[in-house]
């Protein structure tokens, strides 16, 4: 989160040097994931903290065949008196090391907030996309926003009713206001977070639209990953794109992009959701499998949630 918005002074290198009074090793995806705790107090203990970690790692190895880089840092750094997860951060190639995580969480944080928590998948989903110049920093917290619920439903983190509820509950807010300009211009945090994540999720769409549901975003994303395009590279976005629609077979991407960065693009959103049959229904999400794309909704949640209702 936040990942280059607003380099405060906690935003900056200083906390690779910050002393470490546990440290451990987690091997995830073909990776090594080193675990370091700040010195403070976690009602919780490093156990609890360290399986959160390796579910938001396992989560990102599934969605990505592996996890995204050899070697990754994660600092978990206690804030005393507060309960929760607070705030999470991420850098490439910082410290000797190709990614590196810093989550703050609070003393009296509770398993239940823990299960909760998204941001520690958000920031691992980080590690897998190249940093891009300011411009362009939507598709960094887009891609982040729109995988990580995906990728949690694919490891039963999340049930496929949740994860479409909130795309229902919080997608709107990436549509763009009355004076808003492209996503290149336009740099409010709707457009970028959510603005971001309402690309990828019309871009997945239509891969999977015009490849008959046979390639999706994911196929675009793996292959920009296994080219190189990790978080401590510097990339522009265009060549991101370029690399992931040839694992497509389709334009979509590049389309979409030279459509979007610079003009406010606004989807019919209600549409959409009817389309891949979501909707709300008196005991939360229904799935409705004759909605025309049924089998798009499904493959994008990884083939979780078959709609019951014809
Ligand atoms: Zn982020």
């Amino acid at each position: 989160m936040l990942r280059g918005l607003a380099p405060g002074a906690w935003a900056q290198p200083p906390f690779t040097r910050i002393p470490v009074a546990s440290s451990h090793e987690l091997k995830i995806g073909g990776a090594t994931i080193q675990v370091d705790f700040a010195p403070g107090t976690l009602d919780l203990g490093d156990d609890a903290e360290l399986r959160h970690v390796r579910t938001a790692a396992e989560a990102v190895t599934v969605y990505y065949g592996h996890f995204p880089v050899a070697r990754a840092r994660v600092l978990i750094d206690p804030v005393a008196d507060r309960a929760g997860v607070l705030q999470g951060t991420s850098w490439g190639d910082m410290g000797g090391w190709p990614a590196f995580t810093r989550m703050r969480i609070g003393e009296h944080t509770t398993q239940a907030d823990l299960n909760d928590d998204w941001m520690m998948t958000h920031e691992l989903v980080h590690t897998a996309f190249p940093s891009l110049p300011d411009d362009e920093h939507w598709m960094e917290e887009g891609l982040s926003t729109y995988i990580e619920p995906l990728a949690r439903v694919m490891i039963g983190d999340l049930t496929a009713q949740r994860v479409w509820h909130d795309m229902m509950r919080d997608m709107h807010q990436g549509e763009p206001r009355a004076s808003d300009e492209g996503l290149n211009q336009t740099h409010t945090w709707g457009r970028t977070y959510w603005g971001g994540a309402m690309f990828c999720l019309v871009a997945d769409v239509n891969i999977r639209r015009e490849t008959h549901n046979r390639k999706g975003l994911r196929d675009a994303l793996r292959a920009i990953v296994n080219a190189g395009g990790t978080i401590d590279h510097n990339w522009d976005l265009e060549r991101a794109l370029e690399i992931g629609e040839r694992a497509t077979g389709t334009h979509v991407l590049t389309r979409q992009y030279a459509e979007w960065k610079d003009k406010a693009v606004t989807v019919d959103l209600d549409k959409l959701w009817s389309e891949l049959g979501v909707r709300a229904g008196p005991e939360g999400i229904e799935f409705v499998n004759s909605a025309p794309l049924a089998r798009i909704r499904e493959a994008i949640a990884g083939g979780q949630g078959i709609g019951s209702r014809e």
